[in-house]
């Protein structure tokens, strides 16, 4: 049995649960920085946990349990590869990644079922109840965020940083991730440079 994770919970930041997985790289901008906090695939299933993003027959700790190790790898590997097109289609408008999304929208919607649900009533999918749920689950709302109005997905103005979000900001003028991170950060570096200049 695997231990629970107790890492720190996962960004939720971006407005859009499709850009918060994209944020589960840390500094994404500097390569020498740059950490991937979705290390294998039972941080797949805990980041699909934390969201609340499918039911808990694909977010259990039982799922990983019966999980061959080489369908963990694939799946993992899967979710990583569609993490990257979700931004490469959105932030680089590269058609290829949109094609990936729409390949793993398809297949995952060939594989669901909708279901009714009450309060709120609606019809919901329902996703294969197996280790490939938490890609489909991940493939859904990368679609949904695709082929939404993506003219607020900003990044953010840090030189390293590289979270993702949507800005809703009043004025859309939200620069930062967050306000207390990076916002914070490079407020103190510009008034040192300041001072020291
Ligand atoms: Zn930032």
């Amino acid at each position: 049995m695997e231990e629970p994770r107790t890492s720190t919970p996962f960004p939720e930041v971006a407005g859009h649960p499709a850009l918060d997985l994209v944020d589960t790289v840390h500094w994404r901008l500097d390569p020498s920085r740059a950490i991937d906090t979705l290390t294998d695939f039972a941080d797949v299933i805990a980041w699909c946990r934390q969201l609340g993003l499918a039911p808990s027959a694909v977010t259990d700790a039982a799922l990983l349990t019966a999980t061959p190790a080489a369908t963990a790898t694939r799946e993992h590997r899967a979710v990583v590869a569609l993490r990257e097109a979700v931004y490469e289609a959105v932030f680089e408008r590269s058609e290829r990644a949109a094609e990936l999304v729409a390949r793993e929208h398809a297949a995952a919607l060939s594989r669901s079922a909708l279901r009714r649900r009450e309060e709120p009533a609606t019809w919901e999918w329902d996703v294969p109840h197996d280790a490939t749920g938490p890609r489909a689950a991940i493939a859904m709302i990368a679609h949904d965020l695709l082929t939404a109005d993506l003219a607020s997905a900003r990044q953010c103005a840090d030189d390293a940083c590289g979270w993702v979000y949507l800005d809703r900001s009043p004025r859309r003028n939200r620069i930062w991730c967050t306000a207390a991170g990076c916002g914070n950060r490079n407020r103190v570096k510009r008034h040192q440079a300041k001072r020291t200049s």
